[in-house]
């Protein structure tokens, strides 16, 4: 029996006949699946499927046919749209038992089942590109014409726990039988379909050690039932949960805040140094009262070590996450370092024994052994991905598997997949042949870029180059305000925001935008504690920051406005380098360092002594601490000339005097563009290239520069000025 709308108190009922009665079926069944995604008690990010059975005119014949319509491979379900559904001719999806049926072998991961993926795509409804997923027969196979498969923190908790099944029949009273854990494929989906044929009244399973599967013919009615049946097990939880007694109590106090970002900031550099040895990685940190509540407790050691349940989970998890017995209270930083340090190399050998042990044959090469997941007492979970999207997610299926164990050992005792089960789904050919088929990762990817100056002109330009390289981006700047704007165009351009609890970030995905002052080693100090927070390190950074004072009239230049032109032009980059390299040499990774100095470093000339003398000095600084962070970081200078395409350099009364300088022809009434336009034309003359010189082509330098298309360069001043024969260096 479902329960009435207003009566989930564990999931939020979200159906509206309002918008779900506009709609067709297939768009229906969309969102039906977006409002189950939306709810991370009822599904995890990118988990689950759903489905209808949908009479559609066939093209060909004009005949009304069956087509299944199913979730496909990859995505998101809140995120779905129907571009992620497959479409799937019922009678040719249902013709394919016979097909697996002929095989001699035929059974759980045999060859045939894994081949039946392949053969979904012939089945294919109205030329619909979409991929079909490994569970399209736990769909197709059920003959009822709604189905959802989700993952819910308290099914899976039924699931993982020992006495499973008893369990199921207790929580549901006979409506929902239970299968034992197999790996989702063509075979599980006739399991499914022989258990229904011996109880015909079943609404739903629990699948053992995974998640929970339910049907209806209504799609409403199947909504709710998924929902019921959640609420149902969520309740029977919460009758059992054990309070103070959870995770056999409290071991340890968590730090407070202060404490708590100050060994982080210490500790997240060295730590993604000792993780990315071979490749980088990004890292999210997690510190939630729940995720405290674990990593704080008794049991976390022996939870920790079980690993985590759900394949969806431990595919990001992996097995088992790191957890490191260190009393915060107790201890100091230094024991937690070497005991980090400890934990990491055991993990990777007893990852490389349960590899061994495991392989087949034909099994993938081992990956990374390294954790994904690093449990520390006081502090929380540190997880890491390749991006930062990716340690959000492993962050967010860790916490997941925290309250499915929470919820186990409430009301049983908590099972992990045995490790061979894990090994099977880990190192899955199809799972390899998944990966092989994403594009190959770009050339700044896994890196946490830092521009400063990215509010606009060059930095700007800077920030958007190297976010297409994959980089994730701060956008640092005097002005917070311009700063944020430059990450939040980023942002939309290639991924979500996505909020940060415990940073003070508002949002964080392949960008961020932070206020800095570089002539105030505290403020530089701050703006990378916030980096390292949001991403876990620090990798390169560009400078781009620069200050031009023209003199007054008389040609004269104050006290302080040359003090301040030295302070941007000169302290500012070097407090950056000499900030930064406490976090390089805390990380061990090799890094680059580019400051934006000028041509006019090497041209002598009339009316800029201030400007043209800092960038002197900012050239010799170049090379000076090249030599200094040498062999770990590389320094090199980009010398631009006269952009004044998009300048914050070269303001209105700026061009007009230049315009006015020159004697060229201009009328006051144009725009500053069109302005800065004649102005580029006119130095472009007086250039070897004759072609003006942009805000794309001083950033593709700087990102070139910052790449490793120039790893073996460091200490070298690169101009981008379009060949000025006086600035040619010496
Ligand atoms: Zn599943």
């Amino acid at each position: 029996m479902p329960f009435k709308p207003d009566e989930f108190k564990h999931v939020d009922f979200l159906w509206d006949d309002h918008i779900a009665d506009q709609l067709d079926l297939v768009e229906r069944l969309r969102y039906r699946s977006n409002i189950l995604g939306a709810d991370q008690r009822i599904t995890n990010t990118g988990g689950g499927n759903t489905s209808s059975k949908i009479k559609m005119a066939d093209p060909l014949s004009g005949e009304d046919v069956d087509v299944l319509w199913v979730k496909g491979s990859g995505g998101d379900l809140r995120t779905s749209t129907r571009a992620n559904f497959a479409s799937l001719y019922m009678d040719k999806f249902l013709s394919l038992e016979n097909i697996y049926n002929k095989s001699e072998i035929k059974g759980v991961k045999t060859e045939i089942e894994d081949s039946m993926v392949d053969r979904y795509r012939h089945t294919t409804f109205g030329l619909n590109p979409a991929a079909s997923s490994i569970d399209t027969p736990l769909h197709g196979l059920i003959p009822f014409r709604h189905v959802d498969h989700m993952h819910p923190i308290s099914a899976i908790a039924i699931a993982a726990s020992r006495d499973q099944e008893g369990l199921t029949a207790e929580v549901f009273g006979g409506e929902v039988g239970w299968v034992p854990w197999q790996r989702p494929g063509f075979d599980l989906g006739l399991v499914m379909r022989q258990k229904l044929k011996e109880n015909p009244n079943l609404k739903g399973l629990i699948m053992g050690q995974h998640g929970l599967i339910n049907w209806a013919d209504d799609d409403k009615a199947c909504y709710e039932l998924t929902l019921s049946l959640i609420e149902r097990a969520a309740r029977y939880i919460e009758q059992h949960d054990r309070g103070e007694k959870t995770f056999g109590r409290q071991k340890y106090k968590s730090l407070g805040k202060d404490a708590r970002t100050e060994i982080l900031v210490k500790l997240l550099p060295v730590l993604r140094g000792k993780v990315s040895q071979t490749s980088r990685f990004i890292g999210t940190v997690h510190a939630t009262e729940s995720v405290l509540q674990f990593v704080n407790s008794v049991d976390a050691p022996r939870l920790a070590e079980i690993g985590t349940s759900c394949p969806d989970h431990f595919l990001r998890t992996k097995i088992k996450p790191l957890y490191v017995d260190w009393n915060p209270q107790g201890e100091s930083y230094e024991s937690l370092v070497g005991k980090l340090e400890t934990g990491l190399a055991a993990y990777r050998a007893d990852y490389a024994a349960y590899y061994e042990a495991c392989k087949h044959p034909d099994s993938p090469p081992m990956r990374d052994p390294n954790p994904t997941v690093i449990l520390i007492p006081g502090l929380g979970l540190i997880a890491w991905g390749k991006t930062k999207s990716e340690s959000r997610v492993t962050a967010e299926f860790y916490s997941l598997a925290i309250e499915v164990m929470r919820a186990s050992e409430a009301i049983s005792q908590y099972q992990g997949l045995p490790r061979q089960e894990a090994f099977d789904i880990e190192y899955w050919l199809l799972e390899e042949a998944k990966l092989k088929r994403m594009p190959p990762e770009k050339e700044m990817a896994r890196n946490v870029l830092v521009v400063i100056g990215a509010g606009s002109g060059i930095g700007k330009a800077v920030a958007h180059r190297v976010a297409k390289e994959g980089a994730h981006v701060v956008c640092a700047d005097l002005s917070e305000e311009t700063a944020q704007q430059t990450a939040d165009e980023l942002v939309k351009l290639y991924g979500m925001g996505i909020g940060m609890a415990g940073t003070g970030l508002s949002s964080c995905g392949p960008a961020i935008g932070l206020g800095v002052d570089i002539t105030e080693r505290e403020s530089i100090r701050r703006m990378l504690e916030k980096v390292i927070l949001a991403y876990g390190g620090v990798d390169n950074i560009i400078v781009t920051a620069g200050i031009f004072v023209p003199p007054d009239k008389q040609g004269n230049i104050p006290d302080e406005k040359w003090a301040l032109t030295y302070a941007i032009n000169v302290t500012g980059p070097y407090l950056v380098a000499d900030e930064a390299k406490k976090i390089w040499q805390a990380q061990g990774l090799k890094t680059s360092l580019v400051i934006t100095t000028s041509a006019n470093g090497a041209v002598a000339k009339q009316g800029s002594v201030a400007y043209d003398t800092s960038k002197a000095a900012a050239n010799h600084m170049v090379r000076e601490l090249a030599i200094e962070l040498a062999p770990l970081v590389r320094v090199n200078g980009l010398a631009p000339a006269t952009v004044v395409e998009g300048s914050s350099m070269f303001p209105r009364d700026r061009v007009i005097s230049s315009l006015t300088k020159y004697n060229i022809v201009f009328d006051e009434s144009e725009s500053t563009e069109s302005l800065r336009e004649k102005l580029a034309l006119f130095y472009a003359q007086r250039t070897l290239t004759k072609s003006p010189i942009t805000l794309a082509d001083q950033a593709e330098v700087a990102y070139l520069l910052s790449s490793s298309k120039f790893s073996k360069t460091t200490g070298q001043i690169i101009s981008v000025d379009g060949g000025l024969h006086e600035a040619f260096l010496r």
